[in-house]
C-alpha cells in the first residue's frame, strides 16, 4: 500500500519506521530535519498525501491538525482513508473529520496509548473514531503498529476515549502520590503500603503497574529519577483537553479540573517540566498542609 506518513516525531518516526519495515511504500513530511528508516521523505504534506492510498498523521494538537487538513485534503484521492492518530481536541476531530467527509476522503480519527516505547515496539492501543468501512480500512495498519484497536464509534468517539482514559489517569496518579506522601508522614514503609494497596480496594494501574514509588512495584520512571515515561507536560495537555471537552458538552468533572490545576501549577511554577507525570510524589513529599 502506499501511505502518506505527516509529523515524524517522537511517535510518528517509530510507527512509519514499522509500516516501511512491514513492506509498505512509505512517504513522508515532517516540518522539523528527520531521519526515518526505510522511509522516503517529501518537501511538503500535500505532496507526501497526494496519489496515497492511506494518509496517516500524527502532529502536537489540533490546530496544526487543521491547517494540515487544508493543506492535504485537496491533494488526497477520493476513497483514500485519513488516520489522524495525534490526540487533539474532539471538536477538532470532529470539524476535520467533516472537511474530510466533503472531499470524498475516509476519516478515522485514532489516537493511541503505549508511548514511545509501544509506538517502537509495535504495540499501542488505538481507540478509533469514524464509519465502519473508514475503520475496516485502517485495521490492517493499526495491526502492524499495534497490538489492539477499539472502534469506539462515529467521529471523534476515539479522541473522547482518550481523554476520558487519560482524566483517570492523571486523577488516579495524584491519589497515589498524596496517599503515599501522607503514608510517609504517618511513618508507614513504602513497601507495606504497596503491599496492601496494590492487593486491596485502593489498587489501581498507577499503584500495581506504574507505581510513583522509586524501589516499590515493578519497574518504572520512578525508578529511573523520573526520566519520562508520560511527561507531565503531555498529562497536562491531556486533561486540558478534557476540561475543554468537558466545557464544551456541560460535564460536571471537579476532580478533572482539579487534576488540570496541580499539574499545571506543577508544569508550569514547580520543576515538573520534562519529569514523568508520576514525579508528583516527591513534589507531594516536600509540602505539608498549607
Ligand atoms: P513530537 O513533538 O515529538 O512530534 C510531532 C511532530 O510533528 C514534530 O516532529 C513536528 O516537527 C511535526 N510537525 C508539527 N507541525 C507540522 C506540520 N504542519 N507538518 C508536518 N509536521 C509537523 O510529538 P510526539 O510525542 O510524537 O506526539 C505526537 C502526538 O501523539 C501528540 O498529539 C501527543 O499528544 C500524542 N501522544 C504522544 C505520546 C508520547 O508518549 N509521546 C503518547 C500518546 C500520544
Amino acid at each position: 500500500m502506499k501511505i502518506g506518513f505527516i509529523g515524524l516525531g517522537n511517535m510518528g518516526n517509530p510507527m512509519a519506521a514499522n509500516l516501511a519495515k512491514a513492506g509498505h511504500d512509505v512517504v513522508g513530511f515532517d516540518m522539523a530535519d528527520v531521519d526515518v528508516a526505510g522511509v522516503t521523505l517529501s518537501s511538503s504534506g500535500a505532496e507526501a498525501a497526494g496519489g496515497a492510498d492511506i494518509v496517516i498523521t500524527m502532529l502536537p494538537n489540533g490546530q496544526i491538525l487543521r491547517a494540515v487538513a487544508d493543506d492535504i485534503l485537496p491533494a488526497m484521492n477520493s476513497g483514500s482513508v485519513w488516520i489522524d492518530c495525534s490526540t487533539v481536541d474532539v471538536d477538532s476531530a470532529r470539524a476535520v473529520a467533516d472537511q474530510a467527509a466533503q472531499a470524498g476522503v475516509l476519516a478515522v480519527d485514532a489516537p493511541v496509548s503505549g508511548g514511545i516505547g509501544g509506538a517502537a515496539a509495535g504495540t499501542l492501543t488505538f481507540m478509533a473514531g469514524g464509519s465502519d468501512v473508514a475503520f475496516g480500512k485502517a485495521a490492517p495498519l493499526f495491526e502492524i503498529m499495534g497490538q489492539k484497536a477499539v472502534h469506539c464509534g462515529g467521529s471523534g468517539a476515539g479522541q473522547a476515549a482518550k481523554i476520558c482514559n487519560n482524566m483517570i489517569l492523571g486523577v488516579t496518579m495524584i491519589a497515589t502520590c498524596e496517599a503515599f506522601a501522607l503514608a510517609d508522614k504517618l511513618g508507614l514503609d513504602r513497601q507495606k503500603m504497596f503491599d496492601v494497596v496494590s492487593t486491596s480496594s485502593g489498587y489501581s494501574w498507577t499503584m500495581n503497574a506504574y507505581c510513583p514509588a522509586p524501589g516499590v512495584g515493578p519497574s518504572s520512571p520512578s525508578d529511573n529519577d523520573y526520566q519520562p515515561g508520560f511527561a507531565a507536560e503531555l498529562m497536562l495537555k491531556d486533561l486540558r483537553l478534557s476540561q475543554q471537552a468537558a466545557e464544551s458538552s456541560d460535564a460536571d468533572t471537579p476532580l478533572g479540573q482539579a487534576a488540570t490545576a496541580l499539574y499545571q501549577q506543577f508544569v508550569e511554577s514547580e520543576d515538573g517540566l520534562g519529569k514523568d507525570f508520576s514525579a508528583m510524589l516527591p513534589r507531594f513529599e516536600k509540602r505539608g498542609r498549607s
